[in-house]
């Protein structure tokens, strides 16, 4: 096949971009108000709800090969997606751990695909506000100017990037050239019996294998024993091991423990460990004037993962990674080949931002938390966390007045455990009352829970992580348990 003529490349030239920008326009405004009018009511609508067998159905579909119509596209959108959603935007919803989402983090994520750039680097105004959201977040947990840190897709990915940097930082071996097969001495981390299940994932991922994260018992109030941990590193060392890394966790899952970071900072220093906070829960407690002192200590972090999506209430997908070693940091990710080491001028004259994570090219989710952050204040969203906090006290004080429901755990943050236990019922008996209970709540849409098993207690779990839900809400929930466990009773 010989070259084209340029009237031959003209003649069947295409592009994404519509034929007449006036037609998108009146779709996009429509869309927005559609978007206005959904948030503004999702308090009317149901939290959740079933999806019928034909909308299951749709999503089968093979991939299109002839065109639709963008309008048609939206309406299918309209009808058979955005009525169907998750729920974590309502008011009503205190499922597993998510923030509820807000506005202008959705426009802002509007415009970072607008504008479209891509956060592997360079110099754009895109990296600066990159750069400049991860300062912001460097600041609220107290860390030192001369951290680094980058924005990643979650708490997930950001507790793996900190983990990575304390594989390498302590491996004592070239670990990047010679690998995990090259340790003398296998590496051991630390953490309480009741961490995040993404650290089994990344130490796993990170070659180390599961058996690498010893699980510390837990006090009365579910924090890693300091006595216990101690133990634990001495009796490794013993036997050969390398101690390497003490994760505390600021908030967790199960019941929103806070571990005693001063204290975990103390003796990773005596024994000469990193020392990484999974902060996704808590870490912003502090910029909660009543709750900050909750999480004291993090600043003497080596490492924090934290999320914006949770607490910052950023829409998906957003979580941060922050390294008090800049350096440290960069040594573990920094791939860079000479041309890519800085223009002198032009685009590539920024920073490689790539050098600081796992990917290469990265959206532009600063925006959405930058947005949110300069309209809001920080100080409304250090509010908005001691709110839930109270909140879920007075969840807590609405269960111990209204028998037969009990409190498992008393909430230390904003995670309240509890279950529906009338005299009587065996353990089985009872998870079986209070999954039903889960369920009914979630099927009629009322309210969305999640459950947990908490020293062999099966129990109900509300975690407020929301900046819609009101007392009414709370009382709601109460009401409707209550009815429902009786409804079950009866029947
Ligand atoms: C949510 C959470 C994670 C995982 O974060 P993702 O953003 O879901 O990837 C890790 N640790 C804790 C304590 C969490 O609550």
């Amino acid at each position: 096949m010989g070259a084209f003529t340029q009237p031959e490349l003209l003649a069947t030239l295409e592009t994404l971009d519509p034929p007449d920008w006036s037609s998108v326009s009146a779709l996009a405004h429509r869309i927005i108000d559609d978007a206005v009018g959904h948030l503004g009511r999702v308090r009317e609508r149901p939290v959740w709800q079933p999806l019928p067998e034909e909308i299951e159905a749709l999503y089968q579909a093979p991939v299109p090969d002839r065109p639709t119509p963008l309008e048609d596209v939206y309406r299918q959108v309209k009808d058979t997606v955005l009525a169907y959603p998750m729920g974590n935007i309502h008011p009503r919803f205190w499922s597993w751990y998510m923030g509820s989402g807000n506005f202008t983090g959705a426009l802002g994520d509007f415009l970072a695909a607008i504008q479209g750039s891509n956060l592997g680097g360079g110099r754009h105004a895109a990296a600066l506000v990159d750069q400049q959201v991860v300062g912001w977040l460097r600041d609220m947990i107290g860390f030192p100017e001369a951290a680094s840190g980058t924005l990643v897709s979650g708490g997930s990915v950001a507790n793996l990037v900190g983990l990575t940097v304390a594989r390498n930082a302590m491996a004592g071996i070239d670990l990047r050239e010679e690998g995990v097969a090259a340790l003398t001495e296998p590496m051991r981390f630390y953490a309480s019996d009741q961490v995040h299940s993404c650290h089994r994932k990344a130490v796993e991922t990170l070659g180390l294998g599961n058996k690498a994260l010893r699980r510390i018992p837990t006090d009365s109030r579910y924090r890693i024993d300091l006595e216990a941990l101690r133990a634990a590193i001495a009796e490794d060392r013993a036997r050969g091991f390398r101690p390497a890394c003490v994760i505390g966790t600021a908030g967790t899952v199960n019941s929103g423990a806070v571990d005693d970071l001063t204290a975990l900072a103390g003796i990773a220093a005596e024994e000469n460990l990193w020392f990484h906070v999974d902060g996704c829960i808590g870490a912003l407690l502090s910029i909660a004037p009543e709750n900050a002192w909750r999480v004291k200590g993090i600043e003497r972090a080596d490492s924090v993962a934290l999320d914006p999506h949770k607490w910052l209430h950023a829409p998906f997908e957003v979580g941060c990674a922050l390294v008090r070693d800049r350096a440290k940091h960069r040594e573990t990710f920094a791939v860079s080949p000479e041309f890519l080491q800085g223009m002198p001028r032009g685009i590539a004259s920024g920073q490689w931002l790539h050098e600081f994570g796992f990917q290469t090219s990265r959206g532009f989710a600063a925006l959405k938390v930058w947005m949110a952050l300069m309209e809001h204040g920080i100080a409304k969203f250090g509010r908005l966390i001691d709110q839930n906090v109270a909140q879920a006290a007075f969840l807590a004080d609405l269960v111990r007045s209204n028998p037969p429901l009990e409190l498992i755990v008393e909430p230390e943050i904003n995670i309240v455990c509890f279950r529906y236990a009338p005299q009587g019922l065996n353990e089985e008996r009872l998870k079986e009352t209070n999954l039903e209970i889960m369920l009914r709540l979630q099927e009629t849409g009322v309210a969305a829970l999640s459950d947990t098993t908490i020293r062999g207690k099966h129990c109900l779990r509300a975690a407020i992580c929301n900046h819609r839900t009101r007392p009414d809400d709370l009382n709601l929930l109460i009401s409707e348990v209550l009815r429902i466990g009786r409804e079950i009773a009866q029947s």
